[in-house]
This record gives structure tokens, sequence and C-alpha cells, in this order.
């Protein structure tokens, strides 16, 4: 058994025409995320969690935010790849935990949406959750978003 753990955090994009997408799911009419790819928070940090359970490094170094190949890339594409990358190693998903933490918008209608997309991204079961900042800091003042994942995988 391995265990990985992943963060990350993107503000939100001044461009009224990005969409917001975590977990592989677009959330209608909300804010997007700035960054190189798709800024799918949730993504990168379950693939952060992955590759960090079987030791090879982070998303950056495989995906490098320099390289114009994955502008805009497709998060769902990178943890797929991600997925792969683990199974060469010899390891399969046994499920993940994710919290995104956001003040806005309201991810509650979204979850189970994001749970069935990455269930099947990594092939084994995928958990979830939304939380707020209370008002505390950079989230709380609702600047971005940021999730927390971990993940656990077996030999196979
Ligand atoms: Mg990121």
């Amino acid at each position: 058994m391995r265990i990985g753990q992943g963060i990350d955090i993107h503000r939100f994009s001044e461009d009224p025409h990005r969409p917001l997408v975590l977990g592989g799911v677009v959330i209608e009419g909300a804010r997007g995320l700035g960054g190189h790819s798709d800024a799918d928070a949730v993504c990168h940090a379950l693939s952060d969690a992955v590759l960090g359970a079987v030791g090879l490094g982070d998303l950056g170094r495989h995906f490098p935010d320099t390289d114009p190949v994955w502008e805009g890339a497709n998060s769902v594409g990178l943890l797929t790849e991600v997925v792969r990358m683990a199974r060469e190693q010899g390891f399969g998903c046994v499920n993940a935990d994710c919290t995104v933490v956001a003040d806005a918008p309201r991810l509650a209608p979204y979850t189970q949406a994001m749970i069935d997309r990455l269930t099947a991204v990594l092939g084994a079961p995928v958990s979830v959750k939304a939380t707020r900042a209370e008002g505390l800091g950079a989230l709380g003042r609702a600047e971005g978003i940021a999730c927390i994942a971990i993940v656990l995988l077996e030999q196979l």
C-alpha cells in the first residue's frame, strides 16, 4: 500500500469568459480560475497525490507550465496520464478523498458530478467534499479556490 497527498490553489481569473472547471466538471455561471492549464485545482491536487504515492515528484515536473503544449490543457487528461504512470510503476488506486475549499461559488450541486467523473478516471471510489474558509484569509475573501486530496494505492 502507498499513500499520497496533494494540495493545489488557484486565484480567480480576471478573464470573464474563462470557465470554472473543478474535478472535470464545468460550474455554470461561475468565474473561472487563472492558470496555464484549465486550472482545475481538484484534478491537480489529486494528480499530485497519485504522483506522491509512487514517488514520481509533482505535476509541474511532468507537465511544466512553461511548456506551451499544456496551455489550456484539460486536467482530466493530465490526471488520466498520471494514473497510467502509477500503473506503470505497478500501483492502482484504492480510493481517494478530496476537500475543496471555496467561499464562492456554492459547490454542493456539483460534487456528485465531480465524484462520478473522478471515480471513472481513477477506476476507484473518489469522494469530493466542499467546505468554506468562513471569511478568513484570501480563500475566505473568495479570491480563489484550493483543494486538498489524499489517495491510497495498492500494488497490482
Ligand atoms: Mg494547479
